[in-house]
């Protein structure tokens, strides 16, 4: 499959590395192409259509103003971010985008679901193990801190006050909990680029690469069955590809244990940004990465990170619940230690 591919994509946590044959290229089907940093880590943009470079230049820059704007609006760190606001708690009635209050809503539901594994709440613990710049443990009692200030759903979201520009959100309880976007927000993002790219004529296809979140819209003109190319990389390897999926108009999302990490001497064990709410600790139950693949980048990137925690079994209910729940298919690619892949 890999041969024979016009344009290859290899994704992993953290980066995409595109080999294509420009020449041989029909108009239509050669990408106008653009690369920045946000949240924490190098995308790219692809787009694809019968289109010239002054039309596509907007749209790029349409599809880069949509990232920087959920950047910045679900930023732990930054002052001016209304998750920084929230966290700081200054007052327990806040008013936030529509945007963020949706993502406040449906996050109680994949806590709940998820059986309390995924936890936007957890940010006390999130910060706590900040592996890049971490390369020692934290103390026990650092871990039993933090844990108290997690599984806060303590909030509720007005839907009722709901006008033009904002929501309100009251807050009760603990003041310590600490709210953290980042499994969710790149996922967030593909879903409003796709509804952006939906409005714009003459664009077939886009690739949209946000660390890890593969996002493959529309159909390759060229491609029997218009399908992209998604390569998955093998954990702790040197670039190579463990698995390939061929797919159009879907978010194919990867978490993993590989690209974020630290270690200690003497132990074998690795220290990563994907962390059990059960333990306090980075999950390490011999699955290196889980890659889930649907038509819903927030769904895909919040499977991700739950299944990753959650294990194989209890993995794959959940995502069987949320197949039922939202009505679309979502396949899965298991990693494990062992080099033991299993698909869907
Ligand atoms: P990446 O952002 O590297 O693509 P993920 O989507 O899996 O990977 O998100 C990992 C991030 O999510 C962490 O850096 C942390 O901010 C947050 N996080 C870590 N553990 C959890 C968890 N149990 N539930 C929700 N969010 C988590
Ligand atoms: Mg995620």
């Amino acid at each position: 499959m890999l041969t024979c591919s016009i344009v290859l994509f290899f994704i992993s946590s953290c980066g995409i590395r595109e080999r294509s044959k420009a020449n041989s290229y029909s108009p239509n089907v050669i990408p106008f192409n653009d690369t920045l940093n946000v949240f924490d880590t190098f995308c790219t943009i692809s787009i694809y259509g019968k289109i010239n470079e002054s039309y596509a230049k907007v749209c790029i820059n349409e599809i880069k103003e949509l990232l920087y704007k959920y950047d910045k609006m679900f930023s732990r760190t930054d002052e001016n971010s209304e998750v920084y606001k929230i966290n700081k708690r200054i007052s327990d009635e806040v008013y936030v985008s529509k945007e963020v209050a949706n993502l406040f809503k449906i996050s109680k539901d994949f806590y709940k679901w998820s059986g309390g594994a995924f936890d936007i709440s957890g940010g006390t613990l999130y910060t706590l193990w900040d592996v890049k710049n971490r390369t020692n443990l934290p103390e026990k009692s650092q871990i039993e801190e933090a844990l108290l200030h997690i599984g806060n759903f303590d909030y509720d979201v007005h839907e009722e006050d709901n006008n033009e520009e904002s929501v309100k959100i009251t807050f009760y309880g603990d003041t310590k909990t600490i709210y953290d976007f980042g499994a969710l927000v790149k996922g967030y993002a593909c879903d409003a680029i796709k509804n952006l790219l939906k409005e714009k004529k003459g664009i077939s296809a886009a690739l949209i690469n946000l660390g890890g979140n593969v996002f493959c819209y529309g159909k390759m003109l060229n491609r029997e069955g218009g399908n992209f190319n998604v390569g998955i990389y093998k954990p702790f390897s040197n670039g190579e590809i463990a698995e390939t999926v061929s797919v159009h108009d879907k978010c194919v999302v990867t978490s993993g244990n590989y690209e974020r990490y630290f270690k200690i001497d003497g132990d074998n064990r690795v220290y990563h940004h994907i962390i059990s709410p059960y333990d306090g600790y980075p999950t390490n139950n011999g699955i290196d990465s889980v890659t889930i693949i649907s038509e819903s980048g927030l769904l895909s990137d919040f499977l991700s990170t739950a299944v990753m925690i959650l294990g194989e079994k209890k993995g794959r209910e959940l995502i069987e619940k949320c197949k039922k729940e939202f009505g679309i298919d979502i396949d899965v690619i298991f990693i494990y230690s062992t080099g033991k892949i299993i698909l869907k």
